[in-house]
Parts: C-alpha cells; sequence; structure tokens
C-alpha cells in the first residue's frame, strides 16, 4: 500500500500517512477552514486520532482555538496524548496538554471517606468548595486560629474532622509558571500527571483546573462538556468561547445513547423509600393542608411500585397517558395546584436538610430534596421528546426516558468545529440524524486498510440466540454450550466469547461450559470496578496459561480495551447481539421512524451491527494482527456485508491449522483440562468433524 511523505500532508504528522489518513487529514484541514461537523467512520488501527489530531493543532496554534478532545475511556486519553506528543516535537514552542477527570478519580482528601462513596459530583463539588473556603480563609489570615491544614493519616477518615485541604493549600503555594513550563512539551500521561501530584502533596483535580487555561490540548470525559453545569464551569477554566473551541469526540457510537441516559428523569422505588425514612427519622410534619409528608411518600411508593407490578411484567412497559399523576390525585385526594404546593414544600424541606448537612461537614445530601424535584419535572417531560415507562432494569423505577440525543447535542453545534470520531460509526447518516448535526455534516468513511488474508469470518448455521426458540426449546442452551465448548477446543490461541448478556452466559456456563473449558479461563462479571477489571485482564492478556476470557457484547471487555498481537487471536460471538425488544427501544424506534424514516434501521441492526464489528474488531489492531471471528447464529450473513468472506464454520480444525500454522500456542487434538497451569496440557480432540 503506497504512503504519502508527512511532510506533504502536513508538516505536523509524525509519520508517512497511510492513503485512509490522509483522507482524514485533508478533511480535517477543509473543516478547519469552514467549520462544521466531520463524522469518520474509520477502523481501528487506521490512525485516525493523529490525523485528526495533526491538521488541528496546526489550525488551533495558527488561530489560538483550543482542542477539546472529549474521550469515553481512560486508554483512549493516554492514547490522545501519547499522539499528541508526537505531534509536539516537530512545534516550534512546547504546548501544553491537559487531561480532566473527576473529583471521584483526582480528590486525594477525601478518597479514603466512606461517606463520599456513591456521591454526585454536584455533592462532591459542595464539600471540596467547603473546604477550599475554609482553606483560603486560614492562608489568607481571615481565620487567624485556624490551624495550617495537615495532610490526613492512611485509613479511614472522617469527613466531619476535616476542615480546609492540605492538597488545595499545596495548590495555592506553588508556582503555577513553573508548573505549566514543567508540564508543556512533556505533555505527561493521566497516571503520570496524577503520581506527580500525588508525590507533591498537590490535588490533582484543582492542579488541572488552573493548567487548563494555558493547554491547547485538553481531554475530557463526555460529561465534562455535556452536562450544562459542567460545560460552563469548563469553558470558564480554558478561558474559551464555543466559537474557539474545536471539539474532538472520540469513540463516537456512544454518544447518541450516552446523551439520552444524561437526560433520562428517573424515579426509583428506593428513592421514595429513602426520602420517606429521611422525613421519619428527622421528624415528621404536616403538609399545608394535606397528608403528612410519610403519607405523602407512602402514596407516592405505593403508586409506583403498583404501576411497575401491574405493567412491567417482563423489562419495562409503557405509561399510558398520565396514569401516574392520576394514581396520586386519586390516593392523595387533592388537585394539581395544591400537589405542586406540597412539592414545593418538600423541596424547600430538603433544601434546608442539605444545607445543614452541609454546615455539619456531612454529604449534603437529601433524598426529599431529589424526590420532590423529579415529582415537579414529571408533568413536564412528555412526547414527543420523552416516552414514560414503568421498568425493572437496572432498578424498579418510572422513568421519563429521552428520545431526543439533538437537544443534549445543541453545544455541539456552538463550536467552531466537531470531530466525530469511530471505528463503528456506520451508518454515518444515523448518527448525523440522532444528533441533529444537519445535512451540511461531512460524512467520511474510510475502508479498512488492513490485509484482508489476516481475518476470517465463519458463522455457525446450527445454532442461535433468537429468544423464540431458546424460550420454545429446552435444549436450546444445552446445544450452544456443547457447540462452544467444541469450537473452544479447537481454537488453539487465546479466544474471547462474547455473549449477547450475563444472563445468557450464566445459562450456558450452568449448562456445563464451565468444565470444559480449557486453560485459564476470565470471567467478566457485571459490576465489578473497572480498576479491578482492568488489573485482572491486563494480568490474564500476560498470562501464557490464559485460554479463554468470558465477556459481553457491548461490554468492558468487548469494547475500549485493546489486545495488540498474541494477546487475543480469536473472538467468538454467540448469537446476534441484537438489542432487547423493551418498550424504550420500540419507543425509540417509532421516534426515529418518524423523524427519518429509518427506525428498525437505526435502533435495532445498527446497535447489533456496532457490537459485532467492536467484538471481532478487538483481535485485529495492526497490520500483523491475525484472527478468526466465529459467529454461532444461523442469522449472520445478515451482516456478511460487513463481515467480508463471511462463511460457514466447516471443518474448524482444519481451518485453525492453516490459518494459525506454528503461531498456535498448544496443539487442538490433545487433551486439556480446566484450570490446568502448565503449557504442556492439551484441549481434547474436537468432536463433530471440527
Ligand atoms: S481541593 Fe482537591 S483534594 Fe481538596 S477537597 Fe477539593 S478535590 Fe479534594
Amino acid at each position: 500500500m503506497s504512503a504519502t511523505p508527512a511532510t506533504e500532508i502536513s508538516a505536523l504528522f509524525p509519520y508517512r500517512v497511510r492513503p485512509g489518513q490522509e483522507a482524514i487529514v485533508r478533511e480535517v484541514q477543509e473543516l478547519t477552514r469552514r467549520g462544521g461537523p466531520l463524522l469518520v467512520n474509520a477502523p481501528t488501527g487506521s490512525g485516525k486520532t493523529v490525523a485528526t489530531l495533526a491538521p488541528l493543532l496546526e489550525h488551533a496554534e495558527a488561530t489560538g482555538h483550543r482542542i477539546l478532545y472529549l474521550v469515553r475511556t481512560h486508554s483512549q486519553e493516554v492514547q490522545v496524548l501519547h499522539e499528541a506528543r508526537t505531534i509536539a516535537h516537530r512545534l516550534e514552542k512546547p504546548i501544553l496538554a491537559v487531561g480532566l477527570q473527576g473529583r471521584a478519580r483526582r480528590c486525594f482528601l477525601l478518597e479514603n471517606v466512606a461517606e463520599i462513596k456513591g456521591a454526585t459530583a454536584e455533592e462532591h463539588g459542595k464539600l471540596c468548595a467547603d473546604r477550599k473556603r475554609a482553606t483560603e480563609r486560614a492562608m489568607h489570615g481571615e481565620a487567624p486560629a485556624a490551624p495550617a491544614p495537615e495532610l490526613p493519616e492512611g485509613g479511614e477518615i472522617d469527613l466531619t474532622d476535616l476542615d480546609g485541604c492540605p492538597y488545595y493549600a499545596r495548590v495555592l503555594q506553588s508556582d503555577l509558571d513553573g508548573l505549566v513550563e514543567r508540564f508543556s512539551g512533556k505533555l505527561a500521561a493521566p497516571h503520570e500527571f496524577e503520581k506527580y501530584s500525588r508525590d507533591e502533596n498537590l490535588c490533582a483535580y484543582e492542579l488541572s483546573k488552573r493548567l487548563v487555561p494555558y493547554a491547547r490540548l485538553v481531554t475530557a470525559p463526555y460529561a465534562f462538556f455535556f452536562h450544562p453545569f459542567i460545560r460552563r464551569s469548563l469553558l470558564d477554566w480554558m478561558k474559551a468561547t464555543p466559537a474557539e473551541v474545536d471539539l474532538v469526540v472520540d469513540e463516537a457510537h456512544n454518544l447518541p445513547s450516552h446523551l439520552r441516559d444524561l437526560t433520562t428523569v428517573s424515579l426509583p422505588q428506593e428513592s421514595v423509600r429513602r426520602a420517606r425514612a429521611e422525613v421519619a427519622d428527622r421528624g415528621d410534619f404536616q403538609l399545608p393542608d394535606g397528608p403528612s409528608a410519610t403519607r405523602f411518600f407512602d402514596i407516592v411508593g405505593a403508586a409506583v411500585e403498583e404501576l411497575i407490578q401491574a405493567l412491567a411484567r417482563d423489562e419495562d412497559a409503557v405509561l399510558p397517558g398520565t396514569v401516574f399523576e392520576d394514581a396520586l390525585l386519586t390516593a392523595i385526594g387533592g388537585t394539581t395546584h395544591r400537589f405542586d404546593t406540597w412539592l414545593g414544600a418538600l423541596a424547600t424541606w430538603g433544601e434546608n436538610l442539605r444545607d445543614e448537612r452541609r454546615r455539619e461537614r456531612h454529604l449534603p445530601r437529601s433524598w426529599v430534596h431529589t424526590v420532590a424535584l423529579t415529582l415537579l419535572s414529571w408533568p413536564q417531560l412528555d412526547a414527543p421528546g420523552y416516552v414514560k415507562v414503568a421498568t425493572r432494569v437496572p432498578r424498579p423505577a418510572l422513568e421519563a426516558y429521552a428520545l431526543d440525543a439533538s437537544v443534549p447535542a445543541q453545544p455541539i453545534r456552538d463550536c467552531h468545529l466537531s470531530v466525530h470520531l469511530s471505528g463503528t460509526l456506520a451508518p454515518l447518516d444515523e448518527y448525523r440524524d440522532a444528533l441533529g448535526l444537519g445535512a451540511g455534516a461531512r460524512l467520511l468513511d474510510v475502508p479498512p486498510h488492513f490485509p484482508p488474508e489476516n481475518r476470517k469470518f465463519l458463522f455457525d448455521p446450527t445454532v442461535t440466540t433468537r429468544f423464540e426458540e431458546i424460550r420454545n426449546d429446552p435444549r436450546a442452551i444445552q446445544r450452544i454450550a456443547d457447540r462452544l465448548a467444541t469450537i473452544l477446543q479447537a481454537l488453539p490461541v487465546k479466544t474471547a466469547v462474547f455473549f449477547p448478556s450475563f444472563d445468557l452466559m450464566q445459562k450456558v456456563l450452568d449448562a456445563g461450559l464451565q468444565s470444559q473449558l480449557p486453560g485459564n479461563v476470565f470471567i467478566e462479571y457485571a459490576k465489578v470496578p473497572m480498576g479491578d477489571l482492568w488489573r485482572s485482564i491486563e494480568g490474564w492478556k500476560k498470562d501464557p496459561e490464559g485460554s479463554v476470557l468470558l465477556g459481553v457484547a457491548g461490554g468492558r471487555l468487548s469494547e475500549g480495551i485493546d489486545y495488540p498481537d498474541e494477546e487475543l487471536e480469536a473472538v467468538v460471538m454467540v448469537g446476534i447481539p441484537y438489542p432487547r425488544p423493551t418498550a424504550k427501544r420500540e419507543a425509540l424506534r417509532r421516534f426515529l421512524d418518524e423523524k427519518t424514516g429509518h427506525g428498525w434501521a437505526y435502533t435495532v441492526e445498527a446497535p447489533a451491527r456496532r457490537q459485532i464489528l467492536q467484538a471481532v474488531g478487538r483481535m485485529i489492531r495492526s497490520e500483523n494482527d491475525r484472527g478468526i471471528a466465529i459467529i454461532l447464529d444461523k442469522r449472520a450473513p445478515t451482516f456478511a456485508a460487513d463481515l467480508p468472506g463471511l462463511e460457514p464454520i466447516g471443518d474448524l480444525a482444519a481451518t485453525t491449522r492453516a490459518f494459525y500454522g506454528r503461531r498456535a500456542r498448544w496443539s487442538p487434538t490433545a487433551s486439556r483440562s480446566p484450570g490446568a497451569r502448565t503449557a504442556d496440557d492439551r484441549p481434547p480432540a474436537a468432536p463433530n468433524g471440527l
């Protein structure tokens, strides 16, 4: 494949430019002149990050613009800063790049405080603001008796013991110009920045905030830009208007659902129960001309529970009309006006409680306040932008589910330009329409550049995870387990297996798969903290005996984690990961059908295609990577256009011998007992002609 010398296309581009990269560089260069959105679908490993950053940095240096690069995962942030470093060497003067993270990750003072676990960003922000104020008072002599804040000893810390923040004091005392100089040009990776801050007892959160005004490039999680309150702060810190911001959204295929989640309003049954308990603990009181506060929450809780029980037989169900509001008014015997008055009184009570808890140096939280505000906003959250549902997942709740991602996407359109990158952004017009980016948005689909012979796509026409077939055939799960065990024994390389759900994965394990798995197996469980998962999976990748990992499509192992070289050489998809046919999904389909005419394609086929491509894409991260992907589902040919050369599985043992040759790390013809740790153990012979 021919490559263009870097200097011919961009003075900052640090490598020889491949054809796909050349197209991206030229599109971004054009974009810097005219502004607006550019959507880029380019395979992972195609070098789209550097191809985007080089022309953007050139433009930003010339115009004084700032690049805001939004990432979803830690590894993306590391990658962006790594590429920025390679480009920065070519600049005439050093630039500063700053990676932002939330306080939950960067607050050294409160990280060991039990009470802070699960705090919202707003709650954490208030606690921090109080400690910063106390620190400033002490340091400026307004409270001369206040001792200089001391570094807390290790172990559990009581929130009420803390006055002021020593880490913030150190930031105030530090030489900012010296720090700007120190980090300019070096472009520290996030963990390097955090290590430096910790070693120097500097608050990493406050330090990064103070460096941001000097930064040409800022990386941040999505929430920093799309949460209205945080965005205002971010632009203040950056000292930039939206028109001076060049925005990049990485792994952009996640953005529409992120924005829908961000604007969805939920009333969990548990929150109502906690609100009632809060009132009961603090002393019940009478609402103006109405019931007691505990009685009020009893009625709300009962109405929520009844609707979930009556309607949501499976996962969720649409709430008809104003059924919730009507149920409340009937049970309480009031009018809408009186109901709003009671909610106003409860919101005020909750606000006072938050203030009181804050004065007492506790987490400024009130469930009464949260529930009252949700109920006050409830009547406004109606069609066409919302659908109201009773749901059991992820917890029993009533929800006003946001359908229209284009509303919270508005800030994108305020920026000078925006580049939306992903290896699975296609169909690009779906993304454009979902975010309301307009017909003027440029769409760029970069074809894969990896040698086609390095990938093999197979499917098994004898099984399916089709819902009806699994429900109607008691042997269907057993068949999947047996088939999967046979296939895994025939794959002599590190293999990832991705299921459509944790539920199905557990059923297949219970059906006997667990005892038939070769080598050291890694199983992804839901709700394991990301740090723990990351450490464990890194261990499995390096483990020479690591053989199989089991996870879910669309989960943390099938997206966002790279497995280069021999860390992963085969992927098995159990079934097609079509999204579950929920009431929310159906409402979204109708909404997009009305808006674009492509409801089914956008809400059912496109997410399944993305999850397949994300999952099978894990094993091919560079031109030298090779791998076989097998889809255990007879419906796989629906996606044949995305899986070149897709063919029935046939004689897998012969295929793997021919494909992997001497790369295979063990022979597929000898037995290998589960959990064995020696390299000499072998998997059993593959039956059924595999
Ligand atoms: S200044 Fe930093 S370390 Fe101190 S409370 Fe705030 S976030 Fe935490």
